[in-house]
């Protein structure tokens, strides 16, 4: 295995051509110096924990506290293999990269810490010899939802695949005390109930009382005369303070010594730490304060594509990046003297513009503590940051008022100015008399009440942004970002998104990963290319046969749970059909359920009609405010109840919401689907992730040319992926036009009455008028996501998918392919461009 991690090192990073990786890294770091692991040792290790740790006997110990006492036999496994990666990061001096980002959505960390480790098979045979069931104890595990979906998702794969090849990567955020909200459903509405997800305590994190920042908000600024440097400087004055404390995660590697660190910053009252205030005799008052400022890290907003226009979240983002950028100077500090030197050690990505303020609170730093002057701030900054846009809805863009600004960050809003000042002069000097110019690439915006726009000023204090797959990063040049790509020419690049193969193949899908394993070794774990390998494997039959088989009995899995959670029975041999992401309208959730009612209607009308039978699942969260998706999934539940309970439809069609769609519930059903619909208005999906898990697992796509589904496309070939719809340019090109929504109402009898069928209350007979307001935006509305335009299309590529399903062997040999083609999508690779081309760093390899 450590030879296969040393190829996988060389590939990746066979752009550096001066790299020494020596295999003498792997003998002194090498997984197994913990040469007392053995089966009996973990069994003690486990009951040491379990006595001393947690303090109960097995006789009393319930399946959480053996749980917590593997947890910690694993954490301490983690804990010296971190301290040496940290100690060697300083030894070595290394640039290190720092992911600031408001999300991270780890998933479990049991199994994940174990197969990193290489001591999965050794702790299932110690849990069997101590009368345990490593499934049931699994189960026990909260899955940490740190996160909304894909963006955080990334974040936490970005973290995976740093770990992994040796990067100096650190991660920090938000230690939400609730992330994001547990979804069940009640009469077939999503109600939202909170993830008290610490309720039980974590054993993975490591509170960090003495690593305490104190964080600034309100006051104001006092402009002084500094003498010594013979100009002026700013005091940020009588602001009210919250502390930053931190909780460390280590993050393992797989088949490799490294573990990295996400940092979460917890909102700790200042008051804690000023006695005076209690003695001051208003007890009760100073306790109402002190829990205020801790509201402050209480919960995720569980929003993914509106932005947030409360006060609270702009005191996170503030809160975290501040706290964040106090740690990375402090851990500089530790080996240099002087500030200047900061870009050539460390590298900053912002996820999305949520961590934004990071840019001018660097610049605050700079000038205010550090006394440099504006110019050199300036330089320093930009070389630093790199931004990373994750949407082109214009509604998603990040926008805060001046008015709040002026109250919560005076002093920023100061900077900000100037930099706007600074960045407009240049545009007026490039651009003479183009007000028009000026006025659209303004970081403040005059529309309404003047505002700061976020994503100008990530931007213009980066010297790399950059989309997240090809058809993005060319739409981000041509739409929003046109204006800047042409005033800054080679600061857009693109880094096509992936995942990583460890959670989402070798962890999600065992058998599969098993059977890979059986014929081409495992190195593709961290070498993803090798799949390619399969390609041959594709024409064999009995390959074919056992990859068939796989899939069978994951489905059968799926099934039981869905039986279990759901009492609900699905037919394990028809077609998984799957739909599984947030609830959105660009995503067109209510484009699969057209055709689902559609496909029903077909059924009532001819039963005896031999169909391919179908389980269409869906899964997902809609934000709690957003009515609309709010409505589809009354919808979606809707017409389950419907179709579900038809007799006249019986085995050929059933529909399941599966609730609380999370990490853990993706690693369920992914694996088990045969059809992975990845259906948005071409133009809207910035990228997609799960498109590339489900292609992983060997799911075959439906899908519009959108996001990666167009790298996708390339990758798997033509003939193995289902592309139906309009491009983005036909979808543009519409809107210019004219769309008119009726045209196809009218136009596509099968069509209208499935709509008529919506509006009507065919689906909710005691509240006939509740789906009005779905009708509504696919007609009156003006159908901003064209779903009536893709209608006729899709239909017609879903019924290519059944004649293609019923040769089986055929549909196997296409998804054998599918998996085959992967290599691309590893996060691995994502992470290695970001690395060599944006932040200029490179693997720790110790000598
Ligand atoms: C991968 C993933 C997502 C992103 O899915 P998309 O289909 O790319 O929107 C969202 N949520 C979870 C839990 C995921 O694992």
């Amino acid at each position: 295995m450590l030879t296969n991690t040393l190829k996988y090192l060389r590939s990746a990073f066979k752009h550096f051509s001066h790299e020494t990786i020596t295999k003498d890294y792997f003998v002194t770091n090498q997984m197994n110096n913990d040469s007392s692991l053995n089966v009996n040792s973990i069994k003690k290790r486990i009951k040491d924990h379990l006595h001393y740790t947690v303090a109960k006997t097995p006789r009393t110990a319930t399946d959480r506290d053996w749980f917590n006492a593997i947890a910690y036999v694993i954490r301490d496994l983690l804990a010296d293999r971190w301290m040496t990666t940290m100690g060697e990061y300083y030894r070595r001096d290394a640039k290190r990269v720092y992911y600031l980002s408001l999300e991270f959505l780890m998933g479990r960390t049991l199994i994940k810490s174990m197969l990193n480790l290489g001591i999965y098979d050794k702790f299932c045979q110690a849990l069997s010899e101590l009368g345990l069931s490593l499934e049931t104890i699994t189960e026990l595990e909260p899955d940490p939802a740190l996160g909304n979906g894909g963006l955080g998702r990334l974040a936490a794969c970005f973290l995976d695949s740093m770990a992994t090849i040796g990067l100096p990567g650190y991660g920090y955020s938000i230690r939400y005390e609730y992330g994001m909200f547990y979804q069940r459903f009640y009469d077939g509405f999503q109600v939202e109930h909170p993830d008290n997800w610490l309720r039980y305590g974590n054993p993975w994190e490591y509170p960090r009382a003495e690593v305490l920042y104190p964080v600034h908000f309100g006051g104001h600024v006092v402009e002084y005369k500094d003498e010594q440097l013979g100009r002026k400087g700013y005091h940020w004055k009588e602001t009210e303070d919250v502390m930053a404390m931190a909780y460390d995660t280590p993050i393992p590697g797989y088949g490799t010594a490294n573990v990295n660190n996400l940092r979460l910053w917890a909102a700790k009252s200042s008051r804690d730490f000023d006695l005076g205030y209690f003695n001051e005799g208003n007890y009760i008052k100073a306790v109402e304060d002190k829990n205020n400022s801790e509201n402050l890290s209480k919960v995720l907003y569980p929003d993914d594509t509106t932005p947030m226009g409360r006060e609270l979240r702009l005191r996170q983002e503030y809160f975290f990046v501040s706290a964040s950028l106090q740690d990375i100077i402090r851990r500089y500090l530790v080996n240099h003297d002087d500030i200047r030197g900061l870009p050539a050690k460390v590298a900053i990505q912002l996820n999305d513009t949520h961590p934004t303020l990071a840019i001018p609170e660097m610049m605050r730093l700079l000038l205010d503590r550090y006394h440099l002057p504006w110019s050199e701030v300036w330089d320093i900054t930009i070389q630093i940051f790199a931004y990373t846009n994750h949407t082109l809805l214009p509604e998603a863009l990040e926008t805060w008022p001046i008015r709040l600004f002026e109250r919560l960050l005076p002093r920023h809003l100061q900077i900000i100015y100037q930099i706007n000042h600074e960045f407009l002069k240049e545009v007026s000097y490039r651009y003479p008399g183009d007000m028009d110019a000026l006025k659209r690439m303004s970081i403040i915006g005059e529309e309404g009440e003047k505002h700061i726009r976020m994503g100008h000023l990530a931007f213009i204090g980066s010297h790399k942004v950059n989309g997240v797959a090809k058809l993005h990063t060319h739409l981000m040049k041509t739409t929003i970002f046109a204006d800047f790509d042409r005033f800054f020419p080679n600061r857009i690049v693109n880094k096509t998104n992936g995942i990583t193969p460890r959670r989402w193949l070798n962890e999600a899908n065992p058998e599969l990963a098993q059977l890979i394993n059986q014929h081409i070794g495992h190195e593709w774990v961290t070498d993803l290319n090798q799949l390619k390998q399969l390609i041959p494997l594709a024409m064999d039959t009995h390959f074919r046969t056992e990859f068939q088989a796989i899939k069978q009995r994951n489905k059968q899995k799926l099934a039981e749970f869905i039986q279990k959670q759901m009492g609900l029975t699905i037919n394990p041999h028809s077609l998984f059909d799957v739909q599984v992401k947030r609830i959105h309208e660009y995503k067109r959730q209510l484009l699969k359920l057209l055709h689902v009612i559609a496909h029903y209607n077909h059924i009532r009308v001819d039963p005896h009609f031999d169909r391919v039978p179908r389980t269409v699942i869906f899964a997902g969260k809609s934000a709690p405010g957003y009515f609309i998706a709010k409505l589809i999934i009354k919808l979606i539940n809707s017409v389950a109840d419907v179709v579900n309970h038809d007799p006249i439809v019986n085995e050929q069609l059933k529909v399941v919401f599966i609730p609380n769609y999370d990490v853990s519930n993706a690693v369920r059903i992914i694996p088990a689907a045969d059809l992975s619909e990845q259906i948005s208005t071409a133009g809207t999906e910035a990228s997609g992730t799960g498109n590339m898990k489900l292609a992983l697992n060997g799911a075959l796509t439906i899908g519009t040319l959108d996001g990666a589904n167009v790298e996708i496309r390339e990758e798997v070939g033509e003939d193995n992926i289902f592309i139906f719809g309009m491009t983005s340019e036909q979808v543009a090109e519409r809107r210019q036009r004219g769309y008119n929504p009726w045209d196809y109402y009218h136009g596509n009898q099968e069509l209208k009455q499935v709509l008529d069928m919506i509006s009507s209350g065919y689906f909710c007979r005691d509240k006939s008028t509740i789906f009005q307001p779905v009708f509504d935006t696919l007609t009156h509305n003006g159908d901003r996501y064209m779903l009536l335009a893709d209608y006729a299309d899709y239909i017609n590529c879903q019924n290519h998918v059944d004649e293609v399903y019923r040769n089986q062997d055929d549909w196997n040999r296409r998804a054998i392919l599918n998996v085959a083609n992967m290599g691309k999508f590893s996060s691995d690779r994502t992470i290695s461009e970001y690395a060599h081309e944006i932040w200029e760093i490179k693997p720790v390899i110790p000598d």
